[in-house]
């Protein structure tokens, strides 16, 4: 079994629901889990996860992973939103697979709302970790297609084209497939 594991999807692709269902059977089988997720300051705290259709898991927050080390007895360590660490984090996380034995899986985002990849991300791929991909459908009405890309907007409903990599909260992204990130983002007329 690989021992490091990148589950990526757009937003809304089930994959902190997909995180705390892994938590919950390793968990229930006796296999001493970790969930860890990046915060947003300096300090080390507590949060849950909460998926979108209500599941939540109690998770360790913290800036950076250089001064994390594993309990003992921890099999396995679960990371949510990765995109959020940087690549020398996810070095920490190889050395802790590789020369402790441990499984490590993350999830998170692969491209920001300008189809740029996270460095984190980019790291995982670089570094071999399995990718395992969570499919969603395109969220613009009507739309069958796999989501595979972010749309950010304004309070005016206006497609954001610079700033942040990502920003807190999802109330005005919208993730969706590559057809339509070109027609809004690139705000080209149909072809048809
Ligand atoms: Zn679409």
């Amino acid at each position: 079994m690989a021992n490091l594991h990148f589950h990526y999807g757009v937003m809304s692709s089930s994959k902190s629901a997909a995180l705390i269902i892994n938590a919950h059977n390793f968990t229930k089988n006796g296999t001493q889990t970790e969930v860890i997720k990046p915060s947003f300051d300096t300090r080390f705290g507590k949060q849950k996860i909460v998926s979108r259709i209500g599941l939540e898991w109690d998770a360790m927050t913290m800036p950076n992973l250089q001064t994390y080390t594993p309990a003992p007895d921890t099999r396995v360590i679960l990371v949510d939103e990765v995109q959020f660490f940087s690549p020398s984090d996810i070095d920490k996380l190889v050395h802790i697979a590789d020369n402790h034995g441990r499984i490590v899986m993350c999830y998170g985002l692969m491209t920001d709302s300008n189809e740029k990849i996270f460095p984190a991300s980019q790291r995982l791929i670089e570094v071999g970790a399995k990718l395992h991909r969570m499919e969603s459908n395109c969220q613009i009405n009507g739309c069958m297609k796999m989501a595979t890309h972010h749309l950010r907007f304004d309070a005016d409903g206006k497609v954001i084209h610079a700033g942040d990599q990502f920003a807190l909260g999802d109330s005005n992204y919208k993730s969706v497939c590559r057809h339509h990130y070109n027609e809004l983002y690139h705000n080209k007329q149909k072809t048809r």
